[in-house]
């Protein structure tokens, strides 16, 4: 699964009075359904960061970054 193919919740800019906004954030629909992944990018940094957040998943997945994908879940 990755930032393409997951099921996007929502997107939209966070913070937009902080020195290093906006940031983008976003959300996509975990792979087991019930929790999520959150992707949030700093415009005025250029940091990105991505996590899960979901327990069942976070077991047995990981987060990788780069490869053509803003984000990518690779099994553990
Ligand atoms: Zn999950």
């Amino acid at each position: 699964m990755n930032d393409r193919t997951a099921k996007r919740i929502i997107k939209e800019d966070r913070y937009p009075y902080d020195a290093n906004s906006p940031t983008q954030h976003s959300e996509y629909v975990c792979p087991c359904g019930k929790g999520k992944i959150v992707y949030e990018h700093v415009v005025g940094f250029g940091d990105f960061s991505a996590w899960i957040e979901c327990k069942k998943c976070d077991k047995k997945y990981e987060i990788v970054m780069g490869c053509g994908y803003l984000w990518e879940l690779r099994e553990k």
